[in-house]
């Protein structure tokens, strides 16, 4: 019987021919061209004492068995998504769940039940409510990144972070904090700047982990997060996943391996857009300031160039005039569609304060920089000059 696996056997080349070739290694084997789908939620089963075998290994976290036996235990067009995934971040492998929380709450489940979890703030909006929730005895405190240390308990078992940060566009240096906190294991949500603009492996992290959602989507059709880490560490992702179910379907799986080939020009054109708006933001009267990776404002420890290879596709900017101004800035958009999520093929545009962050206390939100007036814009592929003209239509109908 075929042999189905995990393995991470491309070699490091450049990331747009590893983006276009990896998880592609069976394909000639099996004779196909584009990655097939395999949609079985069981196998058929031969000598039930091998199958056992198989069982035992799939339970025990193994990444590759005789036979799958069962689409909770191993999927194989999952299993080639992952280790495309891990060939371009530089781990040894890569876990996928349903969603970028099933990941993060598998990741907590592994790694720090009944202990300590030290989250850096500002950080995505989901994540500080899954923490909040205390689910499975895990206790977290929040600091921003140079408190970090600080917050560190003897019992504190993981430290999450995420840069850019999510809405602000803030930038924490990985390698520093890595080292600050060590031996404790650190974690990056690097959503936001994908495995085009930083591996955070690379710089000393122990888990990468993805809102493949987003830019590894692309497309805004599909929910989808993974964990890129060592095989040890897998092992434990993977037994969670089967115990709690948290299953990426191998559509998604084969929709996110088809998005991978673009990712990096996706990431790139977006990039080159986003620098042109952040800029033009930035001299406009309507706007208060503009956070941008980009903009020497955006990057006060100089980490562009260094640790992310760009400045990435995510703007924040604030506009004088607070809620009223958002309104009718938001009201006057033609072409920028108003809605939650990123890394999708259009621009969306959405105001934290006033929606994903609108449960905070009034207070909280200043604390965290989320004041009336800001917006994420997360730019996508349209030409800038017409994203330019809708900015401008807003920014128009706020001065009026
Ligand atoms: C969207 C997002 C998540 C959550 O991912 P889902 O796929 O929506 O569950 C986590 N972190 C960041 C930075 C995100 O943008």
């Amino acid at each position: 019987m075929a042999m189905f696996t995990n393995d991470n056997s491309a070699e490091l080349v450049s990331l747009a021919t590893l983006a276009v070739h990896a998880g592609r290694e069976e394909l000639d084997r099996l004779g196909v061209h584009a990655p097939p789908i395999d949609l079985s939620s069981t196998y058929p089963l031969g000598n039930l004492e091998q199958e056992v075998a198989a069982l035992e290994a799939w339970m025990a976290g193994a990444r590759q068995a005789d036979n799958p036996i069962y689409a909770r235990l191993f999927n194989p067009t999952v299993a080639r998504y992952e280790s495309a995934l891990a060939a371009i971040e530089c781990a040894e492998t890569a876990v996928a769940f349903a969603s970028g929380m099933a990941a993060l709450h598998a990741l907590l489940l592994a790694t720090a039940r009944s202990r300590h979890v030290v989250v850096q703030e500002p950080i995505y909006g989901g994540t500080s409510l899954l923490l909040a929730a205390g689910l499975a005895g895990v206790e977290a405190t929040s600091a921003p990144p140079h408190r970090i240390p600080q917050a560190l308990r003897p019992d504190t078992a993981l430290v999450l972070l995420e840069t850019p940060a999510n809405p602000t566009a803030e930038l924490v240096d990985i390698a520093q904090i890595v080292q600050a906190v060590a031996p404790v294991p650190v974690a990056v949500d690097s959503t936001l700047a994908t495995p085009v603009l930083q591996r955070p492996l690379t710089l000393g992290a122990r888990y990468v982990l993805h809102s493949a959602t987003k830019f590894l989507g692309g497309h805004g059709d599909l929910l989808a997060g993974i964990v890129a880490c060592s095989e040890a560490d897998a092992q434990e992702l993977r037994k969670i996943r089967i115990l709690t179910g948290g299953v990426l379907s191998p559509w998604a799986a084969y929709l996110l391996h088809r998005s991978l080939p673009t990712l990096p020009l996706r990431v790139e054109r977006a990039q080159t857009t986003a620098a042109v708006l952040a800029a033009r933001l930035q001299g406009r009267a309507e706007v208060l300031r503009v956070s941008y990776p980009g903009l020497s404002s955006g990057d006060p420890l100089g980490l562009v160039g260094r640790q992310m290879a760009g400045p990435g596709a995510i703007v924040s900017f604030e506009l004088k005039g607070g809620a009223a101004a958002v309104d009718r800035f938001l009201a006057a958009l033609r072409l920028i569609t108003v809605a939650v999520s990123l890394g999708t093929t259009d621009t969306l545009i959405q105001p934290p304060a006033a929606f994903t962050h609108h449960g905070l206390p009034p207070e909280e939100r200043i604390r965290l920089g989320l004041r009336d007036g800001l917006l994420r814009m997360a730019v996508g592929l349209e030409d800038p000059e017409d994203l330019w003209r809708d900015l401008e239509r807003g920014l128009e109908a706020v001065a009026s």
